[in-house]
């Protein structure tokens, strides 16, 4: 092993023990979280949870950085009647949306 490698050797061991000793989510969880969080429904705890492993996960923070980038992008385009509308639309916008949209 050289000098070079052991840092990262000892960031993946404290990755394992913080897994195992903080109840820290995994990756998988962590994509499971992505929408809640970004839709500000996580409790305070779980926020904490989701953004320790954020601190400690560069994928699962390039993961959010593209799920944050198609989601603005995808709204853009093509809003979606799931989501909340902002308070200052007028009605008559929201409603011409809908008709082109043949709804
Ligand atoms: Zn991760």
């Amino acid at each position: 092993m050289t000098d070079r490698n052991k840092p990262n050797m000892m960031r993946k061991m404290k990755g394992l023990m913080l897994t195992h000793m903080h109840r820290m989510i995994t990756c998988r969880e962590f994509e499971d979280f992505v929408l809640s969080y970004l839709d500000n429904e996580l409790t305070g705890k779980q926020k904490s949870i989701f953004e320790l492993h954020l601190r400690l996960c560069r994928e699962c923070r390039e993961y959010l950085a593209a799920y944050r980038r198609s989601m603005e992008i995808g709204r853009a385009v093509l809003p979606s009647p799931d989501d909340p509308l902002p308070a200052d639309v007028p009605e008559d916008l929201i409603t011409a949306i809908l008709e082109s949209r043949g709804a």
